[in-house]
């Protein structure tokens, strides 16, 4: 048994994308700044409807998956495949965009509370041409599973285990094995769980602060940062002095070189390049 320690912290920074949606972007800020096969993670977060009301309109993706996951807040999801998608409080979405997808999200209330995160996962070479996907997660599809000590767990991709029961979270079968869990801890809560060895992982605290490691030698992780997590086979998280919510992120890497382009992520210079042609071209999708 190994345990991952922290071994990077990646600071999220103020943004603003689509149509002047104002975020906080850690992972993908900058050029090279990805953890394979993440490309990017934002986080959107604000009870004032003019940082979120102009929405994300109609723009493409190419070569990679997108994953929103809404934590508050109401936002419709419309593609060129004609699939439409109520975005909820704690529902997700997780869309491959494949050869090609041109879609919109757009918030579906005019005031309060809009908070959720927006993760790109990339797709391996032989995956980035395939025809796009589009599923809805509804709130309730996600298995919440209480922990002894008052916590909780959402699966979102992949399994959670504990005590040795194994409960498998809607988004399972790809090619990168991933797994998002939203966990959420009390003051002073602790809490354990396996990592595939050799996969890529992180930690992002969205409320409150962590400490990553065993109790005799913890690394303190604060909010709204990725926790790049060294290698070994589990994550150990404690809460501070107050209560904790986190993302918990692991994926294969593809090991493959990345050549992006705003919403276009491929191998190539030539791809890129072919996918903005096409775009142009209305050959996209
Ligand atoms: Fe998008």
């Amino acid at each position: 048994m190994s345990t991952r320690m922290l071994q990077q912290v990646i600071r999220s920074i103020p943004t603003s994308d689509g149509g002047g949606v104002k975020l906080r972007r850690s992972l993908g800020q900058k050029a090279g700044l990805r953890l394979d096969p993440f490309l990017m993670l934002d986080e959107f977060s604000s009870e004032n409807a003019d940082d979120y009301i102009a929405g994300f309109p109609d723009h493409p993706h190419r070569g990679f998956e997108t994953v929103t996951y809404m934590l508050d807040g109401h936002m419709l999801h419309q593609d060129h495949l004609g699939n439409q998608g109520d975005l909820k409080s704690g529902g997700a979405q997780w869309m491959t965009a494949g050869r090609g997808i041109i879609h919109s999200e757009m918030p579906r209330q005019e005031s309060g509370r809009m908070r959720g995160f927006q993760l790109w996962v990339n797709l391996p070479a032989r995956e980035k041409m395939k025809p796009a996907a589009y599923r809805d997660i509804r709130p309730e599809e996600i298995p919440t599973l209480n922990l002894p000590n008052g916590g909780q767990v959402r699966i979102i991709a992949g399994s959670a285990e504990l005590d040795g029961k194994v409960t498998q979270g809607p988004i399972h079968g790809l090619s990168t094995e991933p797994l998002f869990m939203d966990v959420r801890l009390p003051a002073g809560g602790h809490f354990t769980h396996p990592v595939t060895q050799g996969h890529n992982a992180f930690v992002y605290p969205y409320e409150g602060r962590v400490a990553i490691g065993p109790q005799t030698e913890q690394r303190a992780l604060e909010s709204q940062a990725v926790g790049v997590l060294s290698e070994g086979d589990h994550v150990e998280i404690s809460a501070g002095d107050e209560d904790a919510a986190f993302l918990i992120l692991a994926a294969r890497p593809l090991r493959e070189p990345v050549v992006q382009y705003g919403p276009f992520v491929m191998n190539t210079r030539e791809e890129i390049e072919q996918a903005i042609a096409d775009y142009q071209n209305g050959q996209l999708v």
